[in-house]
């Protein structure tokens, strides 16, 4: 079969994931304030949101805010009183996101923590338990990410976590640097756990999904 991958992106990206005013925004910001080009793609945001409407989510916490291009996706999955807890150590980066989370109309619902995303997380278990977790920032941190979300997600909940693939690196097998290492291991460790019904989602960079088993 020939390979159609790229167009076959094109296509559904054309068709149901269209990157609305605000959203090509956000890009632009991107570029104009030379911060990272990041963020996870158009299908793969349309992908989290579905998720996070699929499972009924009304309180999501994303580690890894940058400048609120997948937060706000997700915050248009939530009824108008959902909590979209969002985690960022850069202030330069919250504070773009935030602007583009009030730009996007959704700033009600987002609630940014500014600081180191383990102390943040410490303080957030108060409020959960949590419907929804995406795991999208320091790579060689997401086995303590995980550990929280699965102690802090709520039964028949989803946790998802981005750049499974780390650009298509894991499956070659001549690369052995240490952050494709760790994101073998890290998949291996999601795979392996049990009660949690769970897969990669291989559209972009990969997501990493599961839904908690009571
Ligand atoms: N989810 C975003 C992209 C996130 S990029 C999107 O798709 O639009 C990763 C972000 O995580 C960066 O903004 C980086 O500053 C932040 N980050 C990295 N390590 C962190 C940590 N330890 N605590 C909090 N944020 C962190
Ligand atoms: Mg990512």
């Amino acid at each position: 079969m020939p390979d159609y991958s790229e167009k076959l992106t094109q296509y559904v990206q054309d068709l149901f994931a269209h990157d609305d005013d605000v959203l090509l925004a956000v890009r632009q910001a991107l570029v104009d304030r030379d911060i990272p080009r990041i963020t996870v793609r158009p299908d793969e945001g349309k992908l989290l949101q579905i998720l996070a409407a699929a499972s009924g989510a009304r309180k999501i916490v994303e580690i890894g805010t940058l400048a609120g291009y997948s937060g706000i996706w997700l915050a248009r999955a939530l009824p108008a009183d959902g909590k979209l807890y969002t985690l960022e150590k850069v202030p330069k980066h919250a504070d773009t996101a935030l602007e583009f989370f009030e730009k996007a109309g959704v700033r009600g619902k987002v609630d940014l923590r500014l600081g180191d995303a383990l102390q943040s997380l410490e303080k957030l278990s108060s409020e959960g338990p949590f419907d929804m977790v995406f795991i999208d920032a320091d790579k060689d941190r997401y086995p303590d990410y995980f550990a929280w979300a699965l102690k802090n997600t709520r039964p028949g909940g989803l946790i998802a976590a981005h750049n499974a693939f780390r650009s298509g690196e894991i499956v070659n097998a001549d690369n052995q640097h240490p952050d494709v290492e760790t994101m073998r291991a890290f998949n291996q460790q999601w795979a392996n756990t049990p009660n949690l019904l769970s897969t990669i989602i291989g559209i972009g960079d990969g997501t990493l999904i599961g839904v908690v088993q009571g």
